[in-house]
């Protein structure tokens, strides 16, 4: 759906972002990630526009975005930043009414839309149209940001370290929101964050850069069994990989035939999870349920560490 095609930006003799190719396939998410400085937030507006390229093209639908004029490419792609970047005077509901506003959407459209945005956000329309930003809390303040860049429904939504102001808590709950809300929709996304806790939660694929330069772009397992390089290899961390390997596998893909005692597991349950409530019941088995809750078979310690160690 998207591809970047060797993209590089050049400020003077410094390149900041060095040749960059990679394909972000419709309905995923992709992270960007990579210390500060490694050329993130630059590849990312290269894709809307609001940075020029110095050199190579992307490609929306096989559509080079230059031949789109930059007003249409803004409103078919959402955008969103770091804080909220709501405007401050404007009710919520006008802050989410703006580019459908633009696009001269007829009023009852627009006001339905922003209903059932607020909805899907879980904020009461009746309670929230008509607050101002400072009136909400971060976490709403985001959800509302997020809100306002879908309202248009835009077939891609770029993220710059859409979370990076909220607190532990809150950034957790509003990576789980914004994970259901995309396999709801099915919105393409390509987001950019420092941190890789957040790359490995959220990214069906992720672009590892540093210094202007693509390392590696992978699924996050591909990433922690197969690292491009020593910087990509220290990145996933050499202590942390057997943990985050065990977080992005799944109970039905270790599940043994046999029984056990105890409180079931459910397929779906990461081995992480499996792993930790086994340890804490002190049992070397659990049984497996399936989603009816018929128990389909169990899972041990063993064969959960099969799952933690990368292929040699
Ligand atoms: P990241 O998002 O990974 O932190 P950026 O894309 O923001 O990185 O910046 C990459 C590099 O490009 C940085 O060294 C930054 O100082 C430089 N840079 C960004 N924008 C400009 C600009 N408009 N003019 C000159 N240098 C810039």
């Amino acid at each position: 759906m998207i591809e970047i095609d060797r993209l590089s930006k050049r400020y003077g003799p410094t390149v900041v972002v060095d040749d960059v190719s990679f394909t972000v396939e419709e309905g995923t998410l992709t992270v960007v990630v990579g210390t500060s400085g490694a050329g993130k937030s630059t590849l990312l507006r290269m894709i809307n526009r609001l940075v020029e390229p110095s050199a190579g093209r992307v490609l929306i639908d096989g559509e080079d975005t230059r031949a789109i004029p930059e007003d249409e490419l803004r409103h078919r792609i959402g955008y969103v930043i770091q804080g909220h970047g709501l405007f401050p005077h404007r009710t919520v509901a006008d802050n989410i009414a703006t580019v459908p506003r633009l696009l001269k959407w007829d009023r009852r459209k627009v006001a339905q839309r922003v209903d059932e945005l607020l909805d899907l956000f879980q904020l009461d329309p009746a309670e929230f149209s008509g607050k101002f930003p400072h009136e909400l809390s971060g976490g709403q303040q985001q959800r509302v940001g997020v809100a306002r860049a879908l309202a248009a429904r835009p077939g891609l939504l770029l993220m710059d370290e859409p979370f990076g102001a909220l607190d532990a808590v809150i950034r957790s709950k509003a990576q789980d929101d914004l994970l259901a809300i995309q396999r709801r929709l099915g919105t393409t996304i390509v987001l950019v964050t420092h941190d890789l806790s957040e790359a490995f939660h959220l990214g069906d694929r992720i672009a590892v850069m540093d210094q202007a330069r693509l390392l590696q772009h992978a699924t996050p397992a591909e990433l922690l069994t197969h690292p491009a390089d020593d910087f990509v290899e220290r990145l996933v961390g050499t202590a942390e990989r057997p943990f985050r390997l065990l977080s992005l596998t799944r109970v039905r893909e270790a599940v043994e035939p046999g029984e056990a005692e105890g409180e079931p597991v459910t397929m779906s349950d990461s081995l992480h999870e499996a792993l930790s409530r086994l340890l804490w019941t002190g049992r070397k088995a659990l049984p497996v349920a399936d989603a009816s809750g018929a128990i389909v078979g169990k899972v041990s310690v063993g064969g959960i560490l099969q799952h933690g160690r990368p292929p040699p």
